[in-house]
């Protein structure tokens, strides 16, 4: 039997993989497939695509987009985007861009209260076009500023911490619009941590495709509540092990073993995505 993992992050976004390093991980696990989804990014899909070539791994480029719908911020996975799309594309730029000045918002609000880190610092370590608290948090640990990753959470990072800064977001139907005009196909990421439930009618109704119902986080009766909740939506099911790679214990990947028939059935989805933005391309 064939698995997937389809939720993994790399350098690109704030995990510690680079792309060699996480087509290794996945043949180690003896993947058949996976998806790369770093935040607000596609920026690492081309070259993983390239190591999981050479890993004799199929690929399949993903994203997963920060959203907000009622006040709740939820998390769309796009599988099987164009990652060349120019309104993906330009839209991603905005977002990482709200990241980017979040970090000069949240170095300042350091130096404030006498912690001396520098935004160069975390830009230089993030080495990415879509930096987090995560970055701040490792620049902290870098500086000799913070013991840990957790005590940079826990002292400044977390929500109503010193450092918290609030993050514009897209709405969910926007994320699901974004998805699909890039030809991909829109689910909503670990609905288990997120108060995400109340909102998924609407996202259904805005043409959200599918439910992350196997992940890390996620227990099992959690699981098979989203499954029976995709069932009744007739929503794809996805799952994989939001891995970020070293940073925090052991890696993940490999630890949500998604059958690959659902993968089939994610396929599917995306041919009748780009033959309907394409209704009369000639075959
Ligand atoms: P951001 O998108 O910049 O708000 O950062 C969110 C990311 O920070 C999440 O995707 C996690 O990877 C990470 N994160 C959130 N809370 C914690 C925490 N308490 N400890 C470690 N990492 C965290
Ligand atoms: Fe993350
Ligand atoms: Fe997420
Ligand atoms: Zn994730």
């Amino acid at each position: 039997m064939a698995f997937a993992d389809l939720h993994l992050h790399s350098r690109f976004s704030d995990g510690t993989y680079g792309p060699e390093e996480l087509a290794a991980h996945a043949r180690r696990c003896g993947l058949a497939a996976i998806a790369l989804t770093d935040h607000d990014s596609v920026e690492g899909c081309a070259a993983t695509a390239r190591a999981c070539e050479t890993a004799g791994i199929e690929f399949i480029a993903g994203t997963e987009l920060t959203a907000e719908q009622e006040g709740n911020e939820l998390h769309i996975l796009g599988y099987f985007v164009d990652t060349q799309d120019p309104g993906l594309l330009t839209e991603i730029a905005r977002f990482q861009a709200v990241r980017q000045d979040r970090i000069r918002e949240m170095v300042r609000r350091l130096n404030r209260i006498g912690v001396p880190l520098s935004a160069e610092a975390v830009f230089t370590l993030a080495d990415c076009r879509a930096p987090g608290r995560p970055h701040v948090a490792r620049a902290l640990v870098a500086a000799r500023l913070c013991r840990s990753l957790d005590e940079a959470f826990e002292r400044f990072l977390k929500r109503d911490r010193p450092a918290w800064v609030p993050k514009f977001k897209m709405s969910g139907p926007k994320a699901l619009e974004l998805v699909h005009q890039a030809g991909g196909v829109a689910v909503l990421a670990h609905p288990g941590l997120n108060r995400t439930d109340n909102v998924i009618p609407d996202m259904v109704e805005a043409g959200m495709d599918g439910i992350e119902c196997f992940h890390t986080k996620h227990s099992t009766a959690t699981t098979e509540r989203y499954l029976e909740l995709a069932g009744r939506f007739q929503l794809l099911v996805t799952g994989g092990s939001d891995c970020h790679g070293a940073s925090k214990g052991k890696p993940l990947i490999g630890t949500v073993k998604l059958p690959y028939h659902y993968v089939e059935k994610l396929k599917a989805r995306a041919a009748e995505i780009r033959a309907a933005a394409r209704p009369h391309a000639s075959p």
